[in-house]
């Protein structure tokens, strides 16, 4: 059994809708025994293309399907919510990004293949995606550094 964190988000039409639709359609899914997921935020859009603000948070799922099998269920997913890919970082009904896997003994799994790449390149440098995981894995660490330093330096490089 995986522990799966993934970052979800939405800044375009009901976001908070396509959210719960995303949380639904995963506890629907063969394989996954679990779904948790943190407090929604609201997070500032960022980067080239202007656009409105994302509702951001974590998935926590408990699932036996194998990592790239993970992904082809999440992008069925956004598929379903209506993801257009027309821009790159572009507005989205839904995006899910698998962040961190954690096998049954909790060791972290890593993946490197040309669909897939976890843990998430990015994801150390994001405060909307480590605001929410540090609410639903607040011990977690991250090369011998805690989350809530981690969050710290963001909010002090930010200010
Ligand atoms: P982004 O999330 O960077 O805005 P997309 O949501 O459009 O980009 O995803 C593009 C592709 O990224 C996906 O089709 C998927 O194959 C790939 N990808 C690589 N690593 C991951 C990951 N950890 N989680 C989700 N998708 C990933
Ligand atoms: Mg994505």
């Amino acid at each position: 059994m995986y522990t799966y964190y993934m970052g979800i988000g939405s800044n375009l039409g009901d976001r908070e809708g396509y959210l719960a639709f995303a949380v639904d359609q995963l506890c629907g899914v063969q394989g996954v025994a679990n779904v948790e997921h943190s407090s929604w935020i609201e997070t500032p859009p960022w980067g080239p293309v202007e656009q409105g603000p994302f509702l951001n948070g974590i998935l926590k799922v408990q699932s036996s399907l194998e990592p790239l099998i993970m992904l082809e269920t999440v992008l069925h997913v956004e598929r379903l919510a209506g993801r257009q890919r027309d821009i790159h970082w572009g507005p989205r009904t839904l995006d899910l990004d698998i962040v961190w896997i954690e096998d049954g003994a909790g060791q972290c799994v890593e993946v490197h293949t040309p669909n897939l790449v976890v843990p998430h390149p990015y994801f150390w440098e994001r405060q909307f995606v480590l605001e929410p995981l540090q609410e639903v894995y607040p011990t977690f660490s991250y090369e011998g550094e805690s989350i809530g330093a981690r969050l710290e330096t963001l909010r002090v490089l930010e200010s």
